[in-house]
């Protein structure tokens, strides 16, 4: 067990901040805690099932070889990204992985302990020696995490990094995490009353959801660096200032696609079009997206598969043929959802292509860049101008489309803190964030003679990502008693709309 750990205390031992005796301290108290705990477990599982108990701890003996070599190998976290990611795998694409050195390490350290685990002969007692075992062993746990106590900050701050290199606790836990997302997907959400599209006139909007994009590191909203060479000098782009609804990117996505701010799932942008009539395709390179129930729902890699000119770890792969998709539509209405991750940490620097690289040098990762935060921001703002490209070059795309009505908005989940008060990522409460973690840019470009914007007299100061749903409804000319005129960035299309929209949220 203490080899299937070795990341893990690696990990504790490069990147805690005590000094030489308090972090021996810390890695003795870590292993000792591990070791008890597996102990109990082992007892426990052994005491209730016996021949159960042998086989679960030999398959999970050969899990754990594979994940170790995996993470030694390539600095991989068997996060619930990793994991989905396993799930969803072809043998095809993964057969590159089987080399010798992979079946050696499973041969030593899975294959060896599994038979040992199917052979060793058990002597378990009675009932009272097993609730002494493991009655001492939770005195034990206890004893040693309250003499750490002191650790609980640093922990909870690097909770996903160590939770992901800890064996067998790493796959487990984010196996049950991914299928309980899955499950969630399933989730039935409240329907919204029927809209109708009111024309045919043809229309498109390409909705793009920025991931971890915070408004401070906009040119557009007064960063001093030219992070927006491009979009700065696009005429007729509007630029408005926003906060987002929560500072993670479950939620931010959430209320970016809702009618308004609710903690019940209603019918979202993507599932409510769909359903009157709209040509939805949604793409994606992230994740933790609410659930999408449309026909065309494509991720970075099919893409990738669908244009192999492009690269698909990077977001270019998501405009990928747009021009072409909207111009084959069988329908006049198509909104097209692009979910990035551009500026998605820790590893900013790997998430746009070489000739971006504008700023330098650069931090690897956040926990480079927690030593040299310049490098970090470096880092960061070269994610802002691969943005600043992919976007303006999406508005040339719907410009040349002549018989389209065209808009193209983004708008982020939420922002990102990057060093100020030596805070990193994101993910605080609400009520705790710093600014720049819900602060997030909002732009809108439109094709001319689409429709006609709100004065800034007719918007509030900050708007919200509620205005997205209603705003949209509104481009593709769905009536629907669900929009509301007063979350709308455009005057109203219709004269008379409909009354009873509170009414029918309720
Ligand atoms: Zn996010």
């Amino acid at each position: 067990m203490l080899l299937y750990n070795i990341p893990f205390f690696r990990y504790v031992a490069a990147n805690t901040n005590e000094g030489t005796g308090g972090k021996i301290f810390l890695l003795v108290s870590l292993a000792v805690i591990m070791l008890v705990l597996h102990f109990m477990m082992t007892y426990l599982t052994m005491f209730l099932m016996r021949t159960v108990g042998r086989v679960l701890l030999a398959i999970l003996s050969l899990i754990n070889a594979t994940a170790v070599y995996f993470i030694l190998t390539y600095s991989v976290m068997i996060d619930a990204t990793t994991i989905e990611n396993v799930f969803n795998t072809r043998y095809s694409e993964a057969s590159g992985f089987f080399t010798w050195s992979l079946w050696l390490s499973i041969l030593l350290l899975g294959v060896l302990p599994a038979v040992y685990c199917l052979l060793q002969p058990v002597v378990l007692g009675k009932a009272k020696k097993m609730g002494i075992c493991c009655g001492g062993s939770l005195a034990v746990i206890l004893a040693v995490a309250s003499m750490n106590i002191s650790q609980t900050l640093w922990i909870s701050q690097h909770d996903t990094e160590l939770g992901g290199l800890l064996q067998p606790w790493s796959y487990l836990v984010n196996t049950c995490r991914v299928a309980t997302i899955h499950l969630d997907k399933q989730a039935e959400e409240i329907k919204l009353p029927d809209g109708k599209i009111m024309d045919d006139e043809k229309a498109v909007v390409v909705l793009v959801i920025g991931e971890s994009a915070r408004k401070a590191n906009f040119q557009l909203y007064g960063y001093q660096r030219d992070t927006n060479p491009l979009l700065s000098k696009r005429q007729g782009l509007r630029v408005y200032p926003a906060t987002s609804c929560a500072t993670y990117t479950t939620a931010g996505t959430k209320a970016i696609l809702e009618p308004k701010n609710t903690d019940n799932l209603y019918e979202l942008l993507p599932n409510y079009a769909y359903r009157n009539g709209v040509d939805v395709s949604w793409r994606t390179s992230n994740w933790g997206e609410p659930p999408i129930h449309i026909d065309e729902y494509l991720v970075n890699e099919e893409l990738g598969a669908q244009y192999p000119q492009e690269d698909m770890h990077y977001d270019g792969v998501l405009f990928a043929g747009l021009r072409e998709r909207i111009a084959s539509s069988k329908k006049s209405k198509v909104l097209i959802i692009l979910h990035t991750s551009t500026s998605h940490g820790p590893k900013y620097a790997d998430k746009y292509p070489k000739e971006f690289e504008v700023y330098k040098p650069v931090a690897k990762s956040v926990e480079e860049g927690e030593q040299h935060v310049g490098m970090l921001v470096n880092a960061y703002d070269n994610t802002i101008r691969y943005t600043d490209y992919l976007l303006d070059h999406l508005i040339d795309t719907l410009r040349s489309m002549d018989d389209w009505k065209s808009a193209m908005i983004f708008i982020s989940d939420h922002g990102e803190s990057l060093g100020e008060n030596k805070m990193f990522m994101h993910g605080l409460p609400m009520r705790l964030a710093p600014k720049v973690q819900y602060e997030i840019p909002f732009l809108v470009w439109t094709s001319e003679h689409f429709r006609d914007y709100k004065s800034e007299k007719e918007l509030p100061a900050v708007l919200e990502q509620h205005y997205i749903f209603h705003s949209v409804l509104n481009l593709l000319s769905i009536q629907s008693p669900a929009y509301d005129k007063d979350f709308d960035i455009f005057a109203p299309h219709f004269s008379e709309p409909l009354s009873h929209t509170e009414r029918s949220l309720h």
